[in-house]
């Protein structure tokens, strides 16, 4: 893949040309792939506080006039991993230390049922700026949750890129195939040819 391309991954371009999560699952899979630690540090899309700013308010996680400041970042960032990690429990793992983490990040957290003219509800974030931006992929997740979808919410093997796994049997494992799952391959048959 061609760095133009790379760049893009998790926005413009899914691996494999899989499907994004759907509904509002789909912004909490872009959160989480706003970073793939395959590729260099600065690429990451929330890593400094101007990108994060950019970042979330392209995404209307924060208002206009809302500042990210080094340690929102940084919380930011924690949330973010503790969230790839409870994707990577989804296909067989323990998710305590990723739940200890988030109980620890969600403490200014706060949502509230909003509803409008139809009687439809929505949860909606008490407070703006990072406490905002934390309790509404909190509620996301927990919305996933209620759904049964999060369940299929999965971390790549190799490259922890967060996809959307629609198998019948839930049983994928790479991101894509055709990029991750051959290079496991042949890592693998590498490392059976070097102990032969
Ligand atoms: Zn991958």
């Amino acid at each position: 893949m061609e760095e133009h391309d790379k760049r893009r991954v998790g926005e413009q371009i899914e691996p494999g040309d899989r499907p994004k999560a759907p509904g509002r699952l789909e912004l909490l899979q872009r959160f989480v792939n706003s970073y793939n630690h395959d590729f260099p540090r600065d690429w990451d899309r929330i890593g400094t506080p101007e990108k994060a700013e950019a970042w979330l308010k392209e995404k209307r996680l924060v208002a206009p006039g809302d500042r990210i400041s080094d340690a929102g970042v940084a919380r930011l960032i924690e949330m973010r991993e503790a969230i790839r990690a409870l994707s990577i429990a989804n296909r067989g793992g323990s998710p305590e230390a990723a739940a200890d983490v988030i109980q620890g990040l969600s403490g200014g957290a706060q949502l509230r049922v909003a509803v409008d003219e139809t009687g439809r509800t929505a949860l909606e974030p008490a407070r703006g700026g990072v406490d905002g931006v934390v309790a509404t992929l909190l509620g996301i997740l927990h919305e996933a949750q209620l759904t049964g979808e999060w369940s299929r919410m999965k971390a790549c093997r190799h490259c922890e890129y967060a996809f959307f796994d629609r198998s019948k049997n839930r049983s994928a494992a790479w991101c894509a195939m055709s990029i991750c799952g051959n290079r496991t391959k042949n890592r693998a048959y590498y490392r059976r040819r070097r102990t032969t």
